[in-house]
């Protein structure tokens, strides 16, 4: 029989177990649709092209996917289970707001 962990607690489970829980997250960008007008169009971008390809050449392929998707899966216990539904994004442990360099 194949053995499973319960990924936040450690706690063994078994395939079949009625208290192992299947947790799967996705999280992505929220970009809206890109509408481009002929000047946008026609603006001479390459300058601008080859400064993102240098940033993006010097970012880690990790950090890039963390801002644009990713999926993640966990097995869960029943308590552990129980203890994400109650509080599925961490509030109790955030401890306010965040400081963002794009707010006005
Ligand atoms: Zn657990």
């Amino acid at each position: 029989m194949i053995r499973f962990a319960c990924d936040r607690c450690g706690v063994a489970l078994k395939s079949n177990d009625s208290a192992r829980f299947i947790l799967k997250i996705e999280a992505y960008a929220s970009a809206g649709p890109l509408a481009f007008d002929r000047e946008e169009i026609e603006r001479d971008r390459s300058a601008e092209m080859e400064a993102l390809i240098e940033q993006l050449k010097r970012t880690d392929a990790d950090q890039i996917e963390d801002q644009t998707y990713r999926a993640m899966r966990f097995d869960l216990c029943r308590e552990c289970h129980r203890e994400f539904l109650a509080d599925p994004i961490g509030r109790r442990h955030h401890d306010g707001r965040h400081d963002r360099e794009d707010e006005s």
